[in-house]
């Protein structure tokens, strides 16, 4: 498979660390060349002739020009993230110096690196398998602390571990079925149906749970969208405010004022919400405000979550209820507010709203917004965040286990009806296919330059 791969026995050079000025920048290089090309800037010492895992500290030097005082690591193949020579330099974080730095090791024979092409040549090398080098992509992009442990579990080999117990069982079970075809004029049985009917359901159960986790998944990796809505003057922008704890959205004592809809990202115990606030529910023949209220019909649909706010001064019961309505016919998913019960008191306000599954708050004076923060969570993951837990969070696995699922629901159907192993083997292979798509293990140099050209360069 390497040998299809272009350009990959160059040695290849980027900068590991975000551009820009920091107290230091790292520049990574790894290929065959690595310790020969440093080497020629590096005087003080013979890189070749150190240890792997050690640290080095000189002038990095074109000819007589000194570039930087620099820190090397130092890591010897086969052991380092790629699995080739690989050498850190870490120089001082000036972005001048880091290209300089960079423009001379090219000089002196390396390439500039691709997108994600050191843990491409990490995958190559065996170092990871597809969905940890996906992973790697992920825990650079995760932004919450639920996204992180996602990422770190899948890149320890949480998710493939599953896959690959299913496939070498499923592959022991096709090599017996194949064998039956070679005694097929004896009508025998090697391979045992009552077995293989065990392990196929049990291989349905364990995609199906796959499958369903990817919800969850999804919600943390991209966020879980709330839409805000209600009447104007409900509070829905101090809301948003308030648990923003900033002033971004617009303010104003005029009914209809947050005309256009506005999003913002909340981190609640590291899920993110990503908040609609939009215009309020309200037939109006103001153009400006019937696009508002389109959209806020709209984002109702889309959104993960609505929250119907309401002001418990204002509101009648009856209205309420309409409004419910309304709101049940958008989404399912959604909780109601009573906001300002600083006015009314709480009491009043429970007791002419009873029985409505009401959470009642104060938006201006943050009153119960830690409440209103645990609904949401509780109301998304119904209280279980089980990040230690394999969870799919990327698209492209789910589409493929998808096709795992619907080969796995053929070989079983096949058992049913008594189907003649070939027609079984067929089947099997398929679902080999596509478990094997997802941790690399059958894959092509296209698809593999689309998945990794989504990294960064330096990963
Ligand atoms: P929106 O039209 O739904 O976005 O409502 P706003 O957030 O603009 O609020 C409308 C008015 O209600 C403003 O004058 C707010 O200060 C006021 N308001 C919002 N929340 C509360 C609250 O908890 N208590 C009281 N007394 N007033 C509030």
């Amino acid at each position: 498979m390497l040998g299809k791969l272009s350009g990959w026995e160059d040695t290849i050079v980027a900068l590991a660390t975000p551009h820009g000025i920091g107290a230091i920048g790292v520049i990574r290089l790894s290929g065959e060349k690595t310790i020969e090309i440093v080497n020629q800037l590096f005087p003080s010492k013979d890189l070749s002739q150190q240890k792997s895992h050690t640290i080095h500290v000189g002038f990095l030097k074109d000819g007589d020009k000194v570039l930087d005082e620099v820190v090397i690591s130092l890591f010897k193949n086969p052991k380092s993230y790629t699995g080739e020579d690989v050498i850190e330099i870490s120089c001082h974080g000036s972005p001048f110096i880091q290209e300089q730095v960079i423009h001379t090791l090219t000089k002196y024979g390396a390439r500039l690196a691709k997108p994600g092409e050191f843990t491409q040549r990490a995958f190559l090398k065996g170092k990871l398998d597809l969905t940890q080098a996906e992973a790697v992509a992920d825990l650079i992009a995760s932004n919450t602390e639920a996204s992180q442990k996602t990422a770190l579990h899948n890149i320890r080999g949480g998710f493939s571990t599953v896959l690959k117990e299913l496939r070498d069982q499923l592959i022991s079970f096709s090599a017996l079925i194949e064998l039956e075809l070679d005694f097929s004029q004896e009508d025998v049985e090697f391979a045992d149906r009552s077995k293989f009917y065990e392990l196929i359901h049990r291989s349905q159960k364990v995609t199906s749970e796959l499958l369903q986790s990817f919800q969850l998944g999804n919600v943390i990796k991209n966020g879980v969208s709330v839409a805000i809505v209600g009447k104007p003057n409900a509070g829905k922008s101090t809301l948003l405010n308030t648990l923003l704890n900033e002033n971004r959205a617009i303010v104003s004592d005029i009914a209809g004022t947050t005309r256009d809809t506005i999003e913002e990202v909340l981190n609640i115990n590291g899920i993110l919400f990503r908040l609609i606030d939009t215009a309020g529910i309200r037939k109006s023949t103001d153009a400006i405000e019937v696009i508002g209220v389109e959209k806020s019909m709209e984002k109702m649909q889309q959104a993960d979550l609505v929250l119907y706010l309401f002001d418990v001064n204002a509101e009648s019961q009856t209205e309420l209820e309409t409004a419910l309505q309304q709101v049940q016919q958008q989404n399912k998913n959604y909780l109601l507010i009573g906001n300002k019960v600083d006015v009314i008191g709480e009491e009043a306000a429970q007791q002419k709203f009873s029985g409505d599954g009401v959470l009642f708050i104060a938006a201006k004076s943050h009153r119960h917004i830690d409440v209103l923060k645990q609904r949401l969570i509780d109301k998304v993951v119904q209280g279980t965040v089980q990040t230690e837990n394999t969870i799919v969070t990327n698209a492209r696995h789910y589409a493929a286990l998808q096709e795992v699922e619907k080969s796995l629901n053929d070989i079983k159907g096949g058992l049913d009806n008594n189907l003649p192993g070939d027609l079984l083997a067929l089947d099997i292979r398929r679902c080999l296919h596509f478990l094997g798509d997802i941790t690399g293990e059958i894959t092509n140099e296209d698809r593999l330059d689309y998945i990794f050209s989504k990294f960064c360069i330096g990963k």
